[in-house]
């Protein structure tokens, strides 16, 4: 084995801090441990070091991103009660006001809620297939039911305007079972797994720094220029007046204004310049010279149900009624109940999920009614009109966006009006503000066939991996954080200082863009799966003027009665590098984008 070794006799050390805990950093740490330890006593391998993996956290309890729970027992976070005074006088039910007053601290009392990611799936990406397997084995992850996730799509071809439940059977679909937020937890202990020392050390540690935020003020600062006085270190990390300690290499697994600022003010321009975020529920046609993140409101609600062995999956509240109607009359639907449903006759709504279903909650004991747990996601054009401050979203805001989104709810369920409002008895309104991706930053530096799936700063030895470099989902967060991992190790091992995915490069062609993620658009949550149902998207030629039309009240997506028939076209999942289907609409001469909705 080549050994090298500083003055002192010590082994090279090489320090990596990763800077969010989501899935694509605890999938870079992952991949960094397990491969350093594979070749840390390799005798073929030219170089020996040490490796220090350190990542630092914003999550207070427990790390995950978008992929978490709210757990039973989680102790609620302090926030202050303030209205706006914003918004019109609503007609808000006592039962609605006095949910939202409670903050939903008890809403995962029965069991663990969902209340961003919901559905896995590989997406084309092999290494996650095996990763899922894998879960599945391990029973970090349940397979959905056959027939348990379905779209819910409007039925034009009758007089009467109708609604139908559809499953959505082929691909293979799972959730984190006890909770999405156990996919994460699972990684992050397969990380501290290799703090073996003494007699068991095997050269790589890792630390998590929970509840920690690293400063998008003065949160990191590149000390490189005197890296030979430094250690070689690069960099130096603070959290407020706080040092977080140097290091050789860092990865920025997060995005949204806060990575932004905190490589603003590094000489990185160029890595810098991809950070750079806006907020919009669409990306143009060309995808946009900037990453585009769209805005989502979950809303966790639990409502009365009583005891049966009936309705859906033994559920009885008005939504489980509703969807045990619809699922006795589509071909394939699942005995067990319908777990989760992809929404497509309401512009508000993309997603409802039932944590009771999907989590086994158990059941209050001795009383004559019971509850159930779901989740509501709303669209990105939601999310966008009643934007408001996430970290601390005023009580008239947080009722005025509830009661709509219940409203909406019941029309694409075909509900009488307040069914579900009226019976509602804990609720928990969340603003992702950075929610998903609409466009990918898309490269080919290593290789012409494939896309990079990360970014990388050879010089400054920055690197940057998540969802919004390869596809917008879990699938793509994970294998981005992989592929870094794995650059990072190679060009340590051959002093290399490749970068990767700038846009930088001469001549211009052969750097990267950022393209529309498709499957992001149509499903507004990520890339998910769909039915072969497709209606046109029509990219607006710019985002002002799409949003000026929808104000103007422009047609909705996928809204009732929007005129489209279902299945027409297919499109693929998979936004990859692949082409759009681009075509021409010969009346207004413009390109239209077929996409699944
Ligand atoms: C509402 C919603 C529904 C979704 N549904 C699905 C779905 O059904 N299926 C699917 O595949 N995908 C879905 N997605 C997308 C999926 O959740 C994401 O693509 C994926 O989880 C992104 O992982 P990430 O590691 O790239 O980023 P993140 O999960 O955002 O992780 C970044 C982490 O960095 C932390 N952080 C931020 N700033 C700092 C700082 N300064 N210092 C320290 N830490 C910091 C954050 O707290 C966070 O924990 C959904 C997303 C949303 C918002």
């Amino acid at each position: 084995m080549s050994s090298n070794t500083n003055s002192s006799g010590e082994k090279d050390k090489l320090s990596i801090a990763i800077l969010g805990g989501g899935i694509s950093g605890l999938s870079c740490a992952s991949e960094l441990l397990s491969q350093h330890k594979s070749t840390y006593n390799d005798s073929s391998s030219s170089k020996s070091y040490e490796l220090e993996v350190t990542m630092f956290d914003t999550g207070r309890l427990r790390p995950g991103g978008r992929c978490s729970s709210r757990l039973p027992n989680d102790r609620p976070a302090v926030i202050q009660n303030r209205s706006s005074g914003t918004y019109d006088e609503l007609q808000i039910p006592v039962n609605i006001q006095n949910a939202i007053y409670n903050y939903g601290d008890d809403i995962a009392k029965f069991g663990p809620v969902d209340h961003a990611a919901q559905i896995l799936s590989s997406n084309n990406i092999p290494n996650f297939e095996l990763q899922l397997e894998k879960w599945l084995e391990e029973g970090v992850v349940e397979s959905f039911p056959e027939g348990s996730v379905c779209e819910l799509l409007s039925n034009e071809n009758e007089e009467k305007q109708s609604v139908e439940l559809q499953p959505l059977n082929g691909e293979k679909m799972y959730y984190g079972k006890g909770g999405m937020g156990n996919i994460p937890i699972t990684m992050r202990d397969y990380c501290l797994s290799f703090n073996g020392y003494g007699d068991e050390y095997t050269g790589q540690s890792f630390r998590l720094n929970q509840d920690v935020w690293v400063s998008p003020s003065n949160g990191v600062k590149y000390i490189g220029k005197e890296k030979e006085t430094n250690g070689g270190y690069l960099w130096e990390l603070r959290a407020g007046k706080k040092s977080l300690g140097k290091y050789h290499r860092l990865v920025i697994s997060h995005n949204g204004k806060c990575a932004d600022r905190i490589m603003s003010r590094t000489p990185a321009k160029a890595f810098h310049s991809l950070l750079r975020t806006k907020f919009a529920p669409y990306v143009p046609q060309n995808g946009g010279n900037q990453m585009t993140l769209n805005s989502i409101y979950s809303l966790v609600f639990a409502v009365k149900s009583e005891k049966t062995e009936g309705g859906n999956g033994g559920l009885s509240s008005p939504i489980a009624k509703a969807l045990s109607n619809l699922s006795s009359s589509s071909e394939g639907s699942s005995e067990g109940g319908v777990y989760t449903v992809n929404i497509k006759n309401e512009p508000s709504l993309r997603l409802l999920s039932s944590n009771t279903l999907k989590h086994h909650h158990t059941r209050a004991q001795n009383s004559e009614s019971d509850t159930e747990v779901y989740t509501l996601l709303s669209s990105p054009t939601f999310g966008k009109k009643f934007k408001g401050p996430q970290e601390n979203l005023p009580i008239d805001l947080q009722q005025k966006v509830t009661i709509k989104l219940l409203e909406s709810l019941e029309k694409s369920l075909n509900l009488k009006e307040g069914s579900v409002i009226n019976s509602v008895i804990d609720i928990k309104v969340q603003l992702w503000g950075a929610a998903v991706p609409m466009n990918t930053w898309t490269s080919h530096s290593i290789s012409k066939d494939e896309v990079d799936g990360f970014v990388y700063d050879g010089r400054g030895g920055v690197g940057a991996c998540g969802d919004w470099i390869l596809d917008p989902s879990v699938a793509g967060a994970w294998e981005s954080g992989r592929r870094l991992a794995n650059h990072l190790l190679t060009a340590q091992e051959l002093d290399s200082k490749l970068s990767v995915g700038l846009p930088d490069k001469v001549p211009k062609e052969d750097s990267g863009k950022f393209i529309p993620s498709r499957s992001a658009l149509g499903s507004g949550i990520g890339t998910i799966p769909t039915s072969p149902n497709s209606a046109e998207f029509v990219f607006p030629k710019s985002n002002d003027q799409q949003q000026s039309n929808r104000s103007r009240g422009g047609r909705g997506r996928g809204g009732r009665g929007n005129g489209r028939g279902r299945g027409r076209g297919r499109e693929s999942n998979n936004d990859r590098g692949d082409k759009g289907q681009d075509k021409k609409d010969s009346k207004s001469n413009r390109t239209v984008y077929s996409v699944t909705l």
